[in-house]
């Protein structure tokens, strides 16, 4: 089967969805985005979408952020996105990449009178870092924007230019990953993930306060902990050296999955291997977003047994 996207209200070949060099968003950065796993069960023979509505929700507070119009509720944006899985007919891990964006094709910048539209695509998706022996990250020269400039709790195409030079930089100087300072200094992300770190056990991570993007994965983790390990997670404020004296550090993403960070800024984390806590997190976060939890099915949508009204 070609990969199929939706677009223009209807499902094409993706190699049919195209747009013009006028279009406002390519020039502008003035679109907003999802990035959503499919998780493929060799067992079952079925993708798991995880956490599908809270990414279409998350989509829809971005869109009014940037004042964009999405005509689709988060119902219709759901059977689309299960339809077009379905055509896709892939048997590996996928990403679903879910914009809606300035379409109009004009001149002058603005983030009103201007068309919009919405597509979404599907690739195959593995792993996002190599490994799972842990990964060293930098703290990135490049600081977070704050909400005063561009709000990072909107996933804004524009926003994404701060991350790609944070990972660059990174990756350039012999790092995997690049965690960003706020504004005031204080720890905020990495270039697309969250961030957490393992204190006397418990963990912290950033507050949404703090110019972070309120991540899905977040949200998972702060609850499996609760619920699973009995491990509360505090938000607030956390200051770079924290991460230097953590027992564990650990970024969270829907491409990044759980994954330890064992060295930061050529200081070891911990003993320098992925921690109890950590471990325990992503075994149990691995085993969820392939449907293995029957504890947490609610979370995840089989894409090919589904029915649909689209
Ligand atoms: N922060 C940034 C900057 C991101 O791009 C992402 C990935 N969407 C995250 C955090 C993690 O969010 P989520 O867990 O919802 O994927």
């Amino acid at each position: 089967m070609p990969p199929f996207a939706f677009f223009k209200g209807e499902f094409v070949p993706l190699s049919e969805a195209k747009v013009g060099i006028m279009t406002h968003a390519l020039n502008y950065g003035t679109a907003v985005f999802e990035g959503i796993r499919g998780n493929w069960n060799e067992e079952d023979q079925e993708i798991y979408l995880f956490r599908i509505r809270e990414h279409f929700q998350r989509l829809h507070k971005s869109s009014r952020i940037l004042n964009l119009t999405l005509d689709y509720s988060v119902d219709e944006l759901f059977d689309i996105a299960v339809k077009l899985v379905k055509m896709c007919e892939f048997r590996e891990d996928i990403y679903l990449r879910p914009m809606v964006y300035q379409s109009g094709e004009v001149v002058g910048v603005r983030a009103h009178d201007v068309d919009n539209d919405f597509f979404i695509f599907v690739a195959p998706f593995s792993a996002y870092f190599s490994g799972d022996q842990g990964i060293r990250c930098c703290i990135s020269t490049w600081r977070r924007p704050m909400d005063t400039m561009i709000p990072p709790r909107a996933k804004v195409t524009g926003l994404y230019v701060n991350s790609a030079m944070v990972k660059t930089e990174a990756m350039k100087n012999g790092f995997d990953e690049g965690i960003m300072l706020t504004q005031d200094g204080h720890v905020c992300e990495g270039s697309g993930e969250n961030i957490f770190l393992v204190d006397d056990g418990k963990l912290v991570t950033p507050a949404s306060s703090d110019a972070i993007l309120l991540g899905i994965t977040r949200s998972t983790v702060m609850q499996i902990a609760e619920e699973e390990l009995g491990v509360t997670t505090v938000e607030r404020p956390m200051d770079r050296s924290e991460l230097y004296s953590a027992d564990e550090v650990f970024l969270t993403g829907t491409a990044a999955h759980i994954t330890p960070v064992v060295e930061i800024d050529h200081h070891t984390v911990g003993d320098g291997k992925v921690g109890p806590i950590t471990r325990r997190l992503s075994d149990l976060y691995m085993d969820i977003i392939r449907g293995k939890n029957e504890r947490y099915g609610s979370w995840c949508t089989p894409a090919y047994q589904k029915a649909v009204s689209t």
